[in-house]
């Protein structure tokens, strides 16, 4: 008979034989100490251990604005929502949030779904679905959620290299005029900081009849006056067909959402199976935040502090000799170059200096681009700062990885 047991077993082994067996951090965060978490060790003992790559960029995941209004919603309406969106789950806090959201990006309507992965991977396949024959025009670093939804599709796709208007608009032009487009890219890339030509891309959109799809999962709370992101920033939000975005980062809670015309929400909306046959999320979920999202939109000295913190990261990591990528948003990511490397520095990182930050090995990036991957919030102070780039530095000649010439 089959043995099963040797088949995950060899699953394993593979995974671990080529380096990317993954073995979780046990955190405790502490409310009100962000970025601060108490570590568990595997026999039991604890650690006291400043997080470093946390997608809670502003700390919004411990602001009591949110904190209070998900307790007053627990108080007020219980735990879950009991039920899909159109059996009973259709909760208060969730219409006024889906209002709230999509003023802030500036459309017609919003939809939540459970996390940003299923916001892509739902919405991206159900286009396919109602635009028959859609080809989709994919940058190639997009998130392994877009990915997915593209794929589920089963539509004819093209690849374009990352950030290359000019392969992007190649592909186009040799596709046939009258077919319906779609262009699928991100602004924030979360690996290596660069940020999308969102003008650029428009432009191509507009020339061949294309729609647009942004997915603004690591810009959202961040950028522009609002902090609606990078479409907000560039002025560009009523060009953008379709914003895609998270609650679990910036925001500091869980969930998805898109942002549209009308027209195609309410498509999306009848069409999603992954929309349309899940519990929705909890009422308290949805207050926290909506919370998150009204402090958000008018506390731009917050977004101010967080790149204060960024630009002071690269610039102290540049003045040790630390090879930090050159990244134009408030990701910090410093080059290692290779995987062993990158998991040992990690690992003498967090167990002899109780700095927390996860290596980021192939294939989330590639072969020879290894890399520690730092977001600096505004709760990381200089003293912390001091105690990185020391511990840094330090392990920098303990393990003899290259060095980029100091800055001046
Ligand atoms: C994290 C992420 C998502 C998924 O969002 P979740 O809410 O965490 O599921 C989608 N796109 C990008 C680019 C991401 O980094």
């Amino acid at each position: 008979m089959f043995d099963y047991s040797a088949a995950f077993d060899a699953a394993v082994t593979q995974v671990k034989d080529e380096g990317r067996y993954r073995v979780f951090a046990d955190l405790k965060r502490v409310r009100g100490q962000f970025p601060k978490a108490i570590r568990r060790r595997e026999d039991g003992s604890e650690q006291d251990v400043i997080v470093w790559c946390s997608n809670d960029y502003l700390g919004m995941g411990q602001h009591p604005a949110v904190l209070d209004a998900m307790q007053a919603e627990i108080e007020a309406v219980g735990a879950g929502a009991g039920g899909t969106r159109n059996i009973s789950g259709t909760t208060r806090s969730a219409v006024d949030l889906e209002a709230e959201l999509a003023e802030w990006h500036a459309k017609e309507a919003a939809l939540l779904f459970t996390s940003g992965y299923v916001a892509n991977e739902a919405t991206l396949t159900t286009l396919q679905r109602i635009l028959p024959g859609l080809i989709v025009f994919s940058d190639s670093l997009n998130h392994a959620s877009m990915i997915a939804g593209i794929r589920n599709g089963g539509c004819e796709r093209h690849i374009y290299a990352h950030n290359d208007l000019v392969h992007l608009e190649a592909l186009l032009a040799a596709a046939p005029v009258d077919a319906p487009k779609l262009i699928a890219f991100e602004s924030v890339y979360s690996m290596d900081g660069d940020i999308a030509d969102l003008k650029g891309t428009i432009a191509l959109a507009h020339k061949y009849g294309a729609m647009t799809y942004l997915d603004e999962v690591h810009a959202v709370g961040l950028y522009g006056a609002r902090g609606a992101g990078v479409a907000e920033r560039d002025g560009v939000q009523d060009q953008i067909d379709i914003i895609e975005c998270t609650l679990g980062k910036a925001i500091g809670v869980m969930g998805g959402y898109i942002a549209a015309s009308t027209a195609i929400v309410d498509a999306i909306r009848s069409w999603a199976a992954g929309f349309i046959f899940t519990t929705s999320l909890p009422p308290a979920l949805t207050a926290g935040a909506l919370a998150s999202v009204r402090w958000l939109k008018t506390h731009p000295e917050l977004r101010e502090a967080h790149q204060e913190r960024a630009a002071t990261l690269k610039q102290r990591f540049a003045a040790a000799g630390i090879p930090v990528l050159p990244s134009v948003s408030h990701i910090v990511p410093v080059h290692v170059g290779d995987p062993v490397h990158c998991k040992m520095i990690s690992d003498m990182l967090l167990e002899n200096h109780g700095v927390y930050v996860q290596p980021i090995n192939y294939p989330t990036v590639p072969k020879g681009t290894e890399r520690l991957r730092f977001t600096p919030s505004p709760n990381h102070t200089d003293a912390m700062m001091d105690d990185l780039v020391k511990a840094m530095d330090r392990l920098w000649t303990h393990c003899n990885v290259a060095r980029m010439p100091a800055a001046a």
